[in-house]
């Protein structure tokens, strides 16, 4: 239903959301979407996302900045519900545009924006650290400072980026926090940070941040209303969502659709269509359970096939990310929360040449079967996968940009991946460049 404010010609936006554990490919296919749009908005996270982009054989990675700034042109939003490093958004404002393009002018930030502090690090750093000798195990988070500098904006004390602007408050609000994240570090038995560097160092960014700052909510509204099409860039996973992810083994933050509407600032009767973005297999970084998981060691082993191949690498981190098949029963969750229009299929090429290929279809759990991912952590990790075996294809399929060219074997995947989700595939990516794709149905014509 339209909202009653707008009248007119309206703009059409597009959400982009990962279906799995993160690292689907959402970055390329959001460059490629951009095309279309004239706003590209990050709603969730912050610079524990890795997004990579390839454009005419030029590789660049993002982080925090909308995937959308290297189009010319393009207006790129951060929205309330992102957490920001203003340390890091300077160095990584600094690294685009020594490549010559601008952002500054083109970047609005929400000064909502709760913001992430070298504390909120140092203190997830040493918690990490103490898990790793305790019987549950670490989390293998990026070390960001991610689930920290969320936790201080749900207990409402977070200092958000509308504090730059007053720098007395700035102090006040930072000297209280600081002393509840020094006893922290000191429990746990990590250096306590000194105010002064911590105060200084986030000043040392105002004159560059403060002029960003906006309005986000209250923009993008007038920016539909005017006709711009919108781009809702989703980072991490629906697996890796805090509220239906494995938890805890999951991220800080709502990573699914419906986000895009409060962690944007606008009502969801303007989110038109759903991207889900699947990768052809399936991959994690960090702990957690991971069911049709394979191991990788093994030269010869499809495990290890999938992570080279794949270049399986956190784009962040550089961890290696775990390997497995394409799990439909996870999948099936994923498309049902996030209210999936159409997916987007990734990095199909790297199951060239594998002898055959299997999906997970459901589970064996205390001797039922579920055709669904469970919601408890340990329940999963106690699931054993029911796999399908389909043939494979020795025909490569990369960089091809039509549908016909796809070897039989190729499309019969893709039409049983579609068969399992019941979710149309609208788009299929076969490789990193922005020309390496297949176009079924456009998002923003469907
Ligand atoms: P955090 O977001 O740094 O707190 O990490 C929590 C979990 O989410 C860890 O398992 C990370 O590896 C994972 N994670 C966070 N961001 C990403 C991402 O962009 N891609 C994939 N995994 C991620």
């Amino acid at each position: 239903m339209q909202h009653p404010l707008i009248r007119g010609t309206v703009g059409r936006n597009v959400v982009v959301v990962g279906t799995q554990w993160g690292d689907e490919g959402k970055g390329k296919i959001v460059d490629w979407l951009t095309d279309h749009a004239q706003g590209v908005v990050r709603f969730q996270g912050g610079h524990n996302a890795g997004h990579t982009l390839v454009i005419g054989g030029r590789k660049t990675a993002l982080q925090l900045i909308p995937s959308g700034v290297m189009r010319d042109g393009v207006a790129c939003y951060i929205g309330n519900g992102v957490v920001v490093d203003p340390t890091h958004l300077l160095t990584e404002i600094a690294r685009i545009e020594a490549l010559g393009i601008d952002v500054r002018s083109r970047l609005h930030i929400s000064e909502a924006c709760p913001m992430i502090l070298p504390m909120h690090a140092a203190v997830d750093r040493a918690r990490e650290a103490r898990r790793e000798s305790s019987s549950g195990g670490k989390i293998g988070t990026t070390g960001k400072g991610i689930g920290p500098a969320y936790e201080d904006k749900v207990a409402r004390r977070a200092i958000r980026l509308q504090d730059l602007k007053h720098p007395d408050r700035l102090k006040a609000k930072l000297t209280e926090l600081l002393e509840r994240h020094n006893a922290e570090l000191s429990l746990l038995g990590a250096q306590p940070l000194a105010l002064p560097e911590l105060y200084d160092g986030a000043m040392a960014t105002a004159d560059i941040v403060v002029p960003m700052l906006a309005d986000v909510g209250w923009r993008l509204f007038n920016a539909h209303r005017t006709g711009d099409n919108l781009l809702f860039e989703g980072a991490q996973g629906t697996l890796l969502d805090i509220d239906h992810g494995t938890y805890p083994f999951v991220t800080s933050s709502n990573c699914v659709a419906g986000n895009a509407a409060a962690g944007a600032g606008i009502g969801p009767g303007l989110l038109h269509y759903v991207l889900g973005i699947t990768k052809a297999y399936t991959t994690r970084v960090g702990s957690g359970p991971f069911p049709t998981e394979l191991t990788m060691d093994e030269p010869g082993s499809v495990g290890h096939h999938l992570s080279t191949v794949g270049q399986e690498r956190g784009t962040v981190t550089g961890r290696a990310r775990r390997c497995g098949w394409l799990d439909a029963a996870a999948l099936r969750r994923a498309m049902v929360i996030n209210g999936v229009s159409g997916q987007c299929i990734t990095k199909l090429d790297v199951l060239d040449g594998l002898p055959e290929i299997r999906i997970a279809v459901g589970y064996r759990l205390d001797g039922r079967m579920l055709d669904v991912l469970p919601m408890d952590a340990d329940d999963i990790a106690r699931s054993e996968p029911v796999f399908e075996t389909l043939p494979g294809w020795t025909d490569t399929t990369a960089g091809l940009t039509n549908w016909e060219q796809l070897p039989a074997n190729a499309r019969r995947y893709l039409e049983r991946m579609e068969d399992l989700t019941q979710v149309p595939i609208d788009m299929v990516s076969t490789g990193p460049d922005r020309v390496h794709t297949i176009l079924l149905r456009h998002p923003y014509r469907a």
